[in-house]
């Protein structure tokens, strides 16, 4: 039953995004059939992927559905950003959110729980929404998809899930929220919306 997988042969394997297929040559074994995809692989596939962004961004965007309030909250906040648009702090908050926070077990658990529900609950109700399109780069894409694969979901859902809780602490008056905010998150979140 455990394949040690010692039977290799090279055989093309593709691999699809947008619509589009990449083929390449990688390790398949010869017993179970499954496909070793080695880093060679992979940033063959990031490199074709790059050249897919530059013909058509479109296709790295997730389309969320996010709730007004939430949306009013982020327009506030973005006073103090003049010229970034909401769909640039959406995702701002995702990748930090993902790189910074939630890859980190005690930060991520100090951060669940301090999170305000109420707020929280507030912005998933499903009443009025607002359609955003997130622009991803390739790279950031392609773990969403592992990530929402794994859990069997899409990455709008993740990507969703990441803004919402990002939001309600803007949104929370609570001083410890506050603090962890100014500590853990400013310090990522600041340079990348100057930078737009
Ligand atoms: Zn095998």
């Amino acid at each position: 039953m455990n394949c040690q997988h010692e039977n290799i042969e090279q055989k093309f394997v593709e691999k699809e995004f947008a619509g589009e297929k990449f083929r390449r040559k990688t390790s398949v074994c010869k017993n179970c059939g499954a496909f070793l995809r080695d880093k060679e692989y992979e940033l063959a596939f990031l490199g074709w992927l790059q050249d897919v962004y530059k013909k058509d961004r479109n296709k790295f965007q997730v389309q969320c559905h996010l709730d007004t309030g939430l949306v009013t909250v982020a327009d506030k906040f973005l006073a103090e950003y003049p010229g970034v648009s909401q769909s640039h702090l959406f995702r701002s908050l995702v990748v930090v959110y993902l790189d910074h926070i939630d890859s980190d077990v005690q930060l991520s658990a100090t951060f669940d729980s301090l999170i305000d529900f109420k707020i929280l609950d507030s912005f998933t109700r499903k009443l009025e929404k607002k359609r955003v399109n997130i622009q991803f780069k390739p790279k950031m894409l392609v773990e969403l998809e592992a990530m929402a694969d794994a859990v069997d979901g899409r990455p709008a859902v993740l990507v969703e899930a990441a803004v919402v809780k990002m939001m309600s602490a803007i949104t929370s008056q609570n001083s410890a929220l506050k603090d962890f905010w100014e500590a853990e998150v400013m310090k990522y979140l600041d340079p990348i919306l100057k930078a737009a």
